[in-house]
């Protein structure tokens, strides 16, 4: 099904406010097959990447559904739960929840390991909306008593042959069998290899299919470029970049807030507005910056990724990633900042020697390879080395669809 506007899918006002927020005109393919299929309540199996905007697939639905029900969650208990393979996705899903939801007033947690437990604890005591979590510290939170599943009411399982691959196959058998059999799960997977489609069996009751065509995706509206450079010239090539007219609105991404900082300053001090964000400024130095580059007052600014959640920002002109992110599905998520609404976005990414085995894991997950800009193009960087320059790469593409587009 193809549809030219949210408005034709039967998502609540709040739900329609939050999307316009975010500047999301129509469905993606994903979303415009899945919507309906799950807000009639029906098990769907999705054959999905990151990219095509599969989260919206489920996030937006439940959410509409939750509110709908105007069922208060049970003490120790969630009502919904997507399980995930990695924190930073949990991380990204949690975000999506947060942006679609926020006109609507439902509990959200994520959980996952390395953080202190005590808020996560307090938060489960009072019964979670949605809950987005890794397997492993779900479980020792439900081993320990902190948590039920057993009055769940919808299951999702994200990206299904990730999490087979990182050896979650035994921890997703435990936690299925503490979930009701009366429930609506949906399940995604980017491939779907025998063993996953065992496992969506063993899941799912008479699902609705749903697999999209390669094409017309958020991230294939991009025009993405990488520029090859020395860790050294990076600053000195960022400059360049922003001397050309059309970087009216620029969102920068660093991989620390030290960089973010850095980059700010060695801005500012060549004249050009920017402002940072990261999670050491306090909140309310954070909303200025955004009002500030909403308004057009900041013409550039520098972000953390996990900063860069609840960005709205319409009319983002180029993003920039100055640093590479190790988790690809990052780059997806960064460069979907820019391009929306309709509207022609740049993204352009620094790559140095050492970022290259990230660029390869971003193109596999996108499918396809990020063209190569000459940085010569934007000035003598005398220290470039020559083999830093625009070496062709073939593109390396790991992860087909085993249901064919
Ligand atoms: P996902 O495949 O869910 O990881 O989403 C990929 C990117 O596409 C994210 O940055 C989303 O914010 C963005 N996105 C999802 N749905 C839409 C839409 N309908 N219109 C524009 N951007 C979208």
């Amino acid at each position: 099904m193809s549809l030219s506007s949210f408005d034709q899918l039967a998502l609540s006002a709040p739900l329609q406010r939050a999307l316009r927020g975010l500047g999301y005109q129509r469905p993606t393919p994903v979303q415009a097959a899945s919507i309906p299929s799950i807000l009639e309540g029906r098990d769907l199996l999705g054959c999905a990447q990151t990219g095509t905007g599969k989260t919206a697939a489920f996030a937006l639905p439940i959410l509409h559904r939750l509110s709908a029900a105007k069922r208060r969650p049970a003490p120790r208990n969630t009502r919904a739960l997507v399980l995930t393979p990695t924190r930073e996705l949990a991380m990204q899903i949690a975000g999506s929840f947060q942006d679609y939801g926020r006109h609507l007033s439902l509990k959200l947690m994520m959980v996952f390991g390395g953080v202190s437990q005590g808020p996560q604890i307090r938060a489960c005591a009072q019964g979670l909306d949605v809950l987005v979590a890794t397997p492993g510290r779900l479980l020792d939170l439900i081993s320990r008593g902190y948590l039920r599943l057993s009055s769940l009411e919808v299951f999702v399982l994200d990206e299904a042959d990730r999490m087979l691959d990182m050896g979650f196959l035994p921890d997703i058998k435990r936690l299925l069998a503490l979930i009701p059999q009366r429930r609506q799960s949906l399940f995604f997977s980017a491939t779907m290899p025998p063993a996953i489609a065992r496992l969506a069996d063993s899941i799912l009751v008479n699902p609705v299919k749903v697999q999209v065509t390669p094409g017309a995706t958020p991230v294939e509206r991009i025009d993405q470029r990488v520029l090859f450079v020395a860790q050294g010239d990076k600053r000195a090539l960022l400059g360049e970049v922003l001397k050309d007219s059309q970087t009216e609105r620029v969102l920068v991404f660093t991989r620390t807030k030290h960089a973010a900082d850095r980059v700010v300053r060695q801005l500012v001090r060549s004249q050009v507005k920017a402002e940072a964000i990261h999670g050491d400024k306090p909140q309310n130095v954070r909303q200025a910056a955004l009002a500030n580059f909403r308004s057009g007052r900041t013409r550039v600014l520098v972000a953390t990724d996990i900063a860069s959640r609840g960005i709205d920002v319409e009319g983002i002109t180029h993003v920039i990633n100055y640093d590479l992110p190790n988790e690809p599905e990052s780059y997806v998520h960064r460069i979907g900042r820019t391009g929306r609404a309709g509207a022609d976005g740049v993204a352009i990414s620094f790559c140095d020697a050492q970022e290259r085995t990230y660029l390869r894991n971003i193109e596999r997950l996108i499918r396809q390879a990020v063209p190569v800009q000459d940085s010569r193009a934007y000035g003598d960087l005398a220290s470039l080395p020559p083999r830093e320059l625009a070496a062709p790469r073939p593109p390396r593409h790991g992860r087909r669809p085993m249901i064919a587009a």
